[in-house]
């Protein structure tokens, strides 16, 4: 819990009783049912998450984004569709208003946001996933007014979401110069939820098709200057990626916690699988890496608070994170035999739930792209 305030270690220790206590006895509906449970966002609500992270000036507790990773990482440990909820309306669209809306937009929307009304981040198109600036969604100047057309997909929180950040090309001949970015509400006419998207993993996190159909938003919505919204997002995602870095943590340190535990349990050959060396490499490996991928993630986590540069750091945490709960969750999965491959257990949860930390907030691949550009810039400069 090093640099936290007092104040962010209490809290912390009311979330991790909340997670457990509240949260994990209901992950396995929420994977059935495939959806998180007003009553848990009501209680996230109640213990001032939703405000944590947003300053005093709006309405919020300003506490820092380490204190929120931590959150996060500790409720994706019991479920991390219902993290997601969490993570999504904070850093998804609570960072980028907050770091470049205007005063108004601050004012309009953080304040919401404290109140538990949930945002998320519309960038992904179908044909424009990891070639972000490839956008075709539009947003052409009418008066006062932008007129947004266009579809984007496999947009999270969707069907909780009362507002979103979304990136649209108000000067398509530019490329990613031509992009700018808006405040929408969900009520907005002519704005619909096509599809729900049902997935493997993180079943409970509502992800959706999102139709714009001549859609009117103040100019007043823009979060940035006009055609500078690639900024915007690329800078919100710097932010994101440590949330699912946190996510990705969550998810490894459940899987190989319960699977320690058995571990001490079951007996094979007349001893406990723990007591066998080939048991407790496997161990050993797991909990290297997660300590290494802790690391990494707070650290970058600490350097977002101090405004210090960190896209290279925000991308191997992700990176790292995510590829360690993918390792660990198959290898928990593992040390069960037969019964962690049954639904009886969480383990093939954990495994279906960690994939997607490697795919969404920019591919594991492209977080190499990214990495790679970073540290030769940086030997070059
Ligand atoms: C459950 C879920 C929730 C999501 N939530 C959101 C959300 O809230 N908001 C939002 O805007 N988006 C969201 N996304 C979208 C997500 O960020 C994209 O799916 C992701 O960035 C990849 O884009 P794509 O699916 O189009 O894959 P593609 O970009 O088509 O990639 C396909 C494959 O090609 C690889 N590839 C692509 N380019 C390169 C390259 N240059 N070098 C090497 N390999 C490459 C990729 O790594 C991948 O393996 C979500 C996705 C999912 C599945």
């Amino acid at each position: 819990m090093e640099g936290l305030r007092d104040e962010e270690k209490d809290v912390l220790q009311y979330i991790e009783r909340f997670a457990r206590e509240e949260v994990k006895p209901l992950a396995r509906e929420i994977d059935l049912k495939e959806e998180v449970p007003q009553k848990l966002i009501d209680r996230m609500k109640e213990l001032g998450l939703f405000a944590s992270y947003i300053p005093k000036e709006y309405g919020g507790y300003g506490m820092s984004f380490s204190f929120l990773v931590r959150a996060i990482e500790i409720i994706s440990s019991a479920c991390p569709s219902t993290a997601l909820v969490l993570d999504g309306a904070l850093t998804l669209f609570g960072e980028p208003v907050l770091m470049f809306g205007s005063e108004d937009l601050k004012k309009k929307y953080l304040k919401r946001v404290t109140e538990g009304e949930i945002g998320g981040l519309a960038l992904t198109e179908p044909s424009a996933g990891s070639d972000a600036a490839s956008i075709k969604t539009t947003a052409v100047k009418d008066g006062d007014n932008y007129v947004i057309n266009g579809t984007k997909i496999f947009i999270s929180n969707g069907r909780l979401a009362k507002f979103y950040v979304v990136d649209v090309m108000t000067d398509p001949s530019k490329g990613y110069k031509g992009i700018s970015t808006f405040v929408v509400d969900a009520d907005t006419p002519g704005f619909s939820i096509s599809r729900d998207i049902h997935k493997m993993g993180i079943r409970g996190s509502s992800t959706v098709e999102l139709l714009f159909e001549n859609v009117k938003v103040p100019a007043s919505n823009m979060v940035g200057k006009l055609n500078e919204g690639f900024k915007v997002v690329m800078e919100t995602l710097d932010a994101g990626r440590i949330g699912i870095a946190a996510q990705a943590l969550g998810i490894a340190q459940a899987a190989f916690s319960e699977a320690v535990e058995y571990t001490n349990q079951r007996k094979q050959f007349g001893q406990l699988l723990s007591s066998m060396e080939g048991v407790q490499f496997m161990i050993s490996d797991m909990a290297t890496d997660i300590e290494a991928a802790r690391l990494l993630t707070y650290n970058a986590a600490k350097k977002w608070d101090m405004h210090e540069p960190c896209i290279k750091e925000s991308s191997m945490a992700k990176l790292f994170a995510s590829d360690v709960a993918n390792r660990v969750a198959t290898e928990s999965l593992q040390l069960f035999g037969g019964y962690g491959y049954t639904v009886d257990l969480d383990a093939e949860r954990h495994m279906r739930d960690a994939k997607i930390t490697q795919i969404y907030e920019g591919t594991n691949q492209i977080q190499r792209v990214i990495i790679a550009r970073e540290v030769i810039r940086e030997l070059k400069s």
